[in-house]
């Protein structure tokens, strides 16, 4: 995934390309690197590691005023300082996010006109195809389409040359913008990397060219023409990027949560059914629902199926986008498919999203970066408006993700008159107090902590429930592996005596979650199977089944939330299972905003 920067103006490059890399840090950080150009040469720096490494070893008398630069996410070659990007070779020097496909047989060519390779990245070889490309004509956008025409994959390149003091920039499905300032001009993986010092940027599409100066920024298309570009105004506060005096981001975002659910809410205006209905897409002409989602929003799919199944009567698919792009599916005519991705930009969800259009079935985006490419791609979009998530585990963006699927239930289930007007319109009034119920969660900090203190130690964990439960179990469960490292597993309750059952010991945690009342003696049985085999039973319920359960001895720790009903329960579940999973990495001591090997915004296979 990888962030790209670039500078050129009258003030130090190396500092803002800096400032710049440190708010892309979420989409990767293997390693880092710069290259500017000083007294007319390409001086280049990188290390391995965190942004904070390559900080510490710039030359502080490196004075520039041009450079590009890139974090990086590994995908072809070791997480090592000779594989991090720039890369230089010959004349041309590069940043890249995303992936080189045919990257063998362009070696391959490469290698027989003479060409020596440092790395084993995919971007090095990239970078010899301009260079090679560049030595058989100077002509720069020309070198630049036809690297166009031959590379394969996803990419987004910052590019300099040796002899000039432009940065030239290229996209194919990988995100790049362009900052317009005064006397200065920036490129940029994303906007935060710029908003210190410009709130205005163009988006570079796929397949345009950007030649840029510092009083100067030419676009061109596939056939060479100069074309205009709408300005657009990034009009987000930065300041709520930043942590609030928390400690880590990821508590932050938990915490922004009361808020994200009301701005989600308020952008429908609608306390009716029928308002909400005309505020959404047109959504009854469906008979199915394909949900296609990678990680969290996969999981917060899976919620979203329960609850459309349940309440709207039609049945729901839930796929994992890397699955789905290379599978033979069988969606019916009358079909929506919903694409989930917080960054709006996650390769494989974008990949199913351009693969359902093309056999012209009807989709819709919930995503949170606006003007991302599915936001921009797919026939609708639904915004959670979550705001900027930078931790890499999602909290905020995923609760948002079910609350907005929890709408479109309600606005389905109307519109097929599998719920009443009353239900809806309850439903519709109930979620004016889910802000307050989720900051009751939050406020069992505590109870949260000696949980936490209970299984920090652990290497095994458990998570079971049924239906919903079952949904929310799975993103327990990949909550606390991501951040505290400990393995751990989402079972369906019932599924358990078929196998792994077998791996419950003395003292296993297992995180029973039971909200839902429907089948929750079910699960209870299945709980107490596990108890009688050792295991430190964490009961996660709410009042109304907890009240039930008071005198018995079949869990050895309870965390209640309130019930109020199957639309409000999962949420104040999944916010209190974000907690814990917070407090158990925290006891260990982890650095919990960025989880090794992981990164935010995964715009690569
Ligand atoms: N494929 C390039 C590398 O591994 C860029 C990776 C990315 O964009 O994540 O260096």
């Amino acid at each position: 995934m990888c962030g790209i920067v670039g500078y050129i103006g009258n003030n130090n490059a190396s500092e803002i390309l800096i400032n710049g890399l440190k708010r892309l840090e979420y989409r990767g950080y293997d390693s880092s690197g710069i290259a500017v150009i000083v007294n007319g040469k390409v001086e280049i720096t990188k290390k391995e590691g965190r942004i904070k490494n390559l900080e510490d070893c710039l030359d502080t008398n490196n004075i520039s005023n041009i450079g590009i630069g890139h974090t990086r996410w590994a995908t072809h070659g070791g997480a090592t300082e000779n594989n991090a990007h720039p890369h230089k070779v010959g004349s041309v020097t590069i940043v890249h996010n995303g992936i080189i496909e045919n990257y063998e047989e362009l070696k391959t060519d490469l290698v027989k006109k003479g060409y020596e390779f440092k790395s084993s990245t995919d971007t090095e070889i990239a970078c010899a195809l301009f260079d090679s490309l560049y030595q058989d004509n100077k002509d720069k956008l020309e070198v630049l389409k036809k690297a166009n025409k031959t590379l394969k994959g996803s990419y987004a390149f910052g590019i300099i040359f040796d002899d000039d003091q432009n940065i030239y920039a290229m996209r194919k499905d990988s995100p790049l913008i362009i900052g317009v300032g005064e006397n200065e001009n920036f490129i940029a993986s994303d906007v935060p990397a710029i908003v210190n010092y410009t709130n205005k940027y163009i988006l570079l599409e796929k397949n345009e060219y950007a030649i840029i100066n510092q009083n100067d920024i030419s676009i061109y298309n596939d056939d060479s023409s100069k074309i205009n570009k709408e300005v657009l105004v990034y009009d987000g506060d930065i300041e709520v990027a930043m942590k609030k005096g928390y400690d880590h981001f990821m508590i932050k975002e938990i915490n922004d949560e009361p808020d994200v659910f009301k701005d989600l809410l308020n952008q429908f205006n609608a306390n009716d059914i029928e308002k909400l209905v005309k505020k959404m897409p047109k959504l009854n002409q469906y008979d199915s629902i394909t949900i296609i989602g990678c990680g969290s929003a996969y999981h917060a799919g899976l919620v979203g199926k329960v609850l459309i199944e349940k309440y709207a009567n039609i049945p729901v698919n839930v796929e994992i986008a890397s699955e789905y792009r290379y599978k033979n599916n069988f969606n019916s005519k009358n079909s929506l498919s919903i694409l989930i991705s917080q960054s709006g930009e996650t390769a494989d969800t974008l990949a199913a999203l351009r693969k359902d259009k093309e056999k012209n079935i009807d989709t819709l985006g919930i995503i949170n970066t606006v003007s991302s490419s599915i936001a921009r791609e797919a026939n609708d979009v639904l915004y959670i408006k979550a705001g900027p998530e930078i931790s890499v585990a999602t909290t905020k963006a995923y609760s948002a993700q079910v609350l907005m699927l929890e709408l479109i239930a309600l606005v389905i289930g109307y519109q097929n008159k599998t719920i009443s007007k009353k239900t809806a319109n309850d439903i519709i009034a109930s979620f004016q107090e889910l802000g307050d119920l989720v900051k009751d969660v939050i406020n069992k900090t505590d109870e949260c902590k000696k949980i936490a203190q209970q299984v920090y130690e652990k290497n095994n964990i458990f998570f079971i429930g049924r239906q919903i439960d079952y949904s929310l179990c799975m993103e327990g469960s990949l909550k606390l592996k991501e951040i505290s490292y400990i393995h751990s597993e989402a079972y369906a309750a019932g599924e358990l005596k078929h196998g792994t059952i077998s791996l419950i010991e003395e003292r296993t945690p297992v995180f029973a979650i039971v909200t839902d009342l429907e089948i929750e003696e079910k699960t209870i049985s299945n709980i107490k199977e596990v108890k009688a085999r050792g295991a430190n039973v964490i009961f996660i319920t709410n009042d109304e089944v907890s009240k039930k359960y008071e005198k018995s001895d079949f869990y050895n720790t309870k965390f209640v939330t309130l019930n109020k009903n199957e639309f409000i329960n999962p949420l104040l579940t999944a916010t209190a299972m974000q907690l814990i999973a917070y407090y158990v990495a925290k006891e260990k001591g982890l650095d919990i905003d960025k989880p090794r090997n992981l990164a935010k915004s995964v715009t690569v296979e």
